[in-house]
């Protein structure tokens, strides 16, 4: 037996464990009556206690050191990956896994009400305890340099301050200048924004557009959420959902179209690494540049509106030619708030993100300060204020679900997409020509063979290297926006 299939015999438990869990994680965020939280949160962690118990098994490590004696790429693979998943059970005590468990369970709440009070003093206990557990996770995990490089590991493998400083370096002064060049030169805001749409077209909308990217209805689906997400079970059935307000139709198509993305992806892994530990993507940060790459490069550019203004017509309604849709669709204007932000200022949100969490866990940043160090950040970046926390400090779940680490994979797959694109052209020409013929088969294979099929198999520094051929970098994503937002 190779060690594929050797794989997929021992990981069988961990892979339907995984599978039921999904499963009804989307079942919780799509049609679970609101009563049965309680209930399906006991049940969820009881199959997370499993899932912990089957990696640490003896199988499992003797797997593991079968897999560390080959020498082939799915060897190497799979030894990195079970590797990675021991060491986080292995360090990590029972009981800090619980405690955290307990404390982000009522942060959750705290926070949630907190934000529609906009009251930072009611969330701020619970926050110092998460930053207090982060840090001590941080020490069990190990790290070298900062101890903030061991909680980014955790979302993107490998990853570490100094990357983030590298990325943000160049990038934080050209987006602050670019910002400032097109305020008054570029559309700030389009009535489009305030139009209203009826629910039931926008949804035949949105099934249009997935049907031109390639959206396969026997093993997609797509559904309504608070807010959208991607969620696979297996190979062979991956979900989205999307959202709609009533108004502003980009909201719902643009989410639809990049959480079609991180679909795709998990799509196109290569079938013969399904039930094994490397199906699945690698990590955030590639995953997000696929998102927003079907997003930004695709749903956003010229030639897409082309596409999409007849079909906005008939199915909503709503008179637009392509040329005004691609200026509602790129709107650039210094916003409060990350998810609304577009393209140009949406990096800059991370980077604040991003300086609070490593002051907070390397030690030179109280929580009590978090708000004042926010909006000063805010007016340093892009000259606004929030007019209190809850579009300030308290905006975003994550702190409160204990996952601090996790904003800097925004940036890397927003600026990842932008070297796709570049490479994508290399090797087929304007991007703007492939979507003007609608030839979406074209860059769905591009895609499949560089980075979906090779699943987890190498790490995300890897699969720069060894199949794009390339290493990180923000200067495309650069050149993309100089590109694109002249007037
Ligand atoms: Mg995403």
């Amino acid at each position: 037996m190779n060690i594929l299939e050797k794989s997929r015999n021992v990981w069988e438990r961990v892979y339907a464990v995984s599978y039921a869990q999904s499963l009804l994680e989307w079942d919780s965020e799509t049609y679970m009556p609101e009563g049965a939280a309680k209930e399906r949160g006991e049940v969820s962690a009881v199959l997370a206690s499993i899932i912990q118990e089957e990696v640490l098994s003896q199988k499992v490590r003797s797997l593991l050191k079968e897999a560390e004696g080959g020498d082939d790429l799915y060897a190497r693979g799979i030894a990195r990956v079970l590797r990675r998943k021991l060491h986080y059970y292995d360090s990590l005590p029972p009981e800090l896994i619980r405690e955290m468990e307990r404390v982000t369970n009522e942060a959750k709440v705290v926070w949630r009400n907190a934000k529609k009070k906009g009251d930072f003093k009611m969330f701020a206990p619970y926050l110092e305890k998460i930053v207090e557990l982060s840090r001590e996770k941080a020490e069990k995990l190990g790290y070298e340099g900062s101890p903030y490089n061991a909680l980014l590991d955790l979302y993107e493998e490998g990853l570490t301050v100094d990357d983030v400083e590298r990325m943000f370096s160049d990038l934080v002064p050209f987006l602050k200048r670019k910002v400032r060049e097109l305020s008054g030169n570029w559309p700030s805001e389009h009535p489009l924004e305030e139009k209203e749409y009826d629910k039931e077209k926008m949804e035949r909308l949105n099934h249009l557009v997935l049907d031109l990217l390639g959206f396969d209805r026997n093993y997609m689906r797509l559904d309504v959420s608070a807010h959208p997400f991607t969620v696979e079970m297996g190979l062979y059935d991956v979900r989205i959902t999307t959202w709609y307000h009533g108004k502003d139709f980009r909201r719902s198509l643009m989410a639809t179209v990049h959480e079609f993305g991180h679909a795709l992806y998990e799509r196109q892994v290569d079938p013969e690494l399904r039930g094994t530990p490397v199906a699945g993507g690698v990590s955030l940060g590639i995953h997000e540049s696929q998102s927003r790459f079907w997003e930004n490069i695709i749903g956003r550019s010229r030639a897409f509106s082309d596409i999409l203004a007849p079909l906005v017509r008939e199915v909503l309604g709503i008179e637009v030619d392509g040329e005004e849709l691609f200026r509602y669709l790129n709107i650039v204007r210094p916003s409060l708030i990350r998810v609304e932000a577009d393209e140009v200022t949406y990096n800059l949100h991370i980077y604040l993100r991003f300086n609070i969490e490593r002051s907070l866990i390397e030690g030179d940043l109280e929580v009590g300060e978090v708000p004042s160090v926010w909006n000063e950040l805010m007016e340093e970046l892009l000259g606004i204020t929030p007019p209190d926390d809850s579009k300030g400090a308290l905006q975003d779940i994550h702190w409160s679900i204990g996952s601090i680490g996790y904003f800097p994979t925004y940036s890397i797959g927003t600026l990842l997409a932008a070297q796709i694109k570049e490479l994508i052209e290399r090797d087929m020409g304007s991007l703007e020509d492939v979507i003007r013929e609608k030839d979406f088969s074209r860059v769905r294979e591009w895609l499949r063979e560089k980075i979906h099929r090779w699943g987890s198999l190498y790490s995300p520094k890897e699969l720069l290297s060894e199949s794009l051929g390339i290493t990180f970098s923000s200067e495309p994503f650069m050149r993309y926006i100089e590109e694109k937002y002249r007037w």
